[in-house]
């Protein structure tokens, strides 16, 4: 996220970490660990990289059409909807 800044704040600062990061679709549950995110130092706003987040959405519905086996990714059950 190079020149760019937080558009919470303005701040300039990020830095990477790693972190799990929950993807829901209609009740659906998609965990997934050591996702790379990027943090403003300033105020805390993170930010995913919109390759990363399309890579998830892409395995998510891959594994919800039993096209794609979750490996490092967790399924988690289903949530019904009340
Ligand atoms: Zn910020």
């Amino acid at each position: 996220m190079e020149n760019k800044k937080c558009i919470y704040c303005g701040s300039p600062q990020y830095e990477e970490r790693r972190t799990d990061y929950l993807y829901s679709y209609k009740g659906n549950y998609l965990l997934v660990p050591n996702t790379p995110v990027e943090i403003c130092l300033n105020c805390g706003m993170v930010y995913f990289d919109a390759k990363v987040l399309k890579e998830i959405e892409r395995r998510f519905f891959a594994i919800q059409k039993k096209t794609e086996k979750p490996d490092s990714y967790v399924e988690l059950p289903q949530v019904a909807f009340a």
